[in-house]
């Protein structure tokens, strides 16, 4: 059984004061069965670790770089991110495809880096407007999964997040179908590729204006393991509600 996963993405928000939400958060649903993970801006990390020790609740960071230390100004490695606290990290999100020009090759690479780190890498892909209005949703999301996926993914090192690029903070959601498409078609790819105890193992998510009011339909869809959460992470009240939902 896959354990339904409630991941949140606080993009470039955040400074100390912001805390006391992920301590709300925590302690909310400090019995939940499902896996809470917040994936913050790196600078807060250290500083969440310490205040949510005691929880349940996993951190994140939302990039990494693919080597482990050397001349990258401004960059952050894995190793650098688990000493920080931190499980996980999100790797290949649309905002750094497009804005840092990262192709799925580098986020292969990242992702293979952050294995050996030991954090659990969560990979974004997803299709833009025109590629899904030009029925390329599928090829694309082949593309992306078998280039940016590394041969070193298991169903517990890796999550895999469906982003359609045109639902990120538009407040568009992708419809039901929409969404169980494309997440059974990177499940049977999955299988294909790993075989079926990785590929059934693998959770998948969903990201794109996942709110409180849309979300237990979201999560009603075969494959859909839980969500990636952008705005709707950054406050124990919008959280919650979504949290429940997969409970
Ligand atoms: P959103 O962001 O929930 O604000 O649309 C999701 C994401 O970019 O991961």
């Amino acid at each position: 059984m896959r354990r339904k996963l409630a991941a949140g993405n606080w993009k470039m928000n955040g400074t100390s004061a912001a805390l006391a939400e992920a301590e709300a958060i925590a302690q909310t649903h400090a019995a939940s069965p499902v896996e809470l993970l917040l994936c913050l801006p790196a600078t807060l990390l250290s500083r969440a670790h310490d205040r949510l020790a005691a929880s349940s609740l996993s951190l994140g960071g939302q990039d990494c770089h693919a080597e482990t230390s050397g001349a990258h100004t401004g960059d952050i490695s894995a190793p650098m991110l688990a000493d920080a606290g931190a499980r996980a990290v999100i790797l290949g999100h649309s905002e750094r495809r497009e804005a840092h020009e990262e192709s799925s090759e580098m986020v292969r690479a990242k992702a293979r880096a952050a294995h050996e780190a030991g954090l659990m890498a969560v990979i974004c892909m997803g299709e833009s407007l025109a590629q899904r209005e030009a029925a390329n949703t599928l090829d694309i999301i082949a593309g992306q999964l078998s280039s940016s996926v590394p041969d070193t993914a298991t169903g517990e090192n890796t999550v895999i997040a469906y982003e359609p690029i045109w639902a990120i903070g538009t407040g568009l959601t992708a419809t039901t179908d929409q969404i169980g498409e494309v997440h059974d078609f990177i499940r049977a790819r999955l299988e294909r590729r790993f075989g079926a105890g990785v590929g059934r193992s693998t959770r998948l998510l969903y990201g794109g204006s996942v709110k409180p009011d849309n979300a237990a339909q979201i999560f009603a869809t075969p494959n859909v393991d839980g969500a990636l959460v952008g705005g709707a992470s950054l406050t124990q009240a919008d959280f919650s509600p979504i949290v429940t939902a997969l409970e």
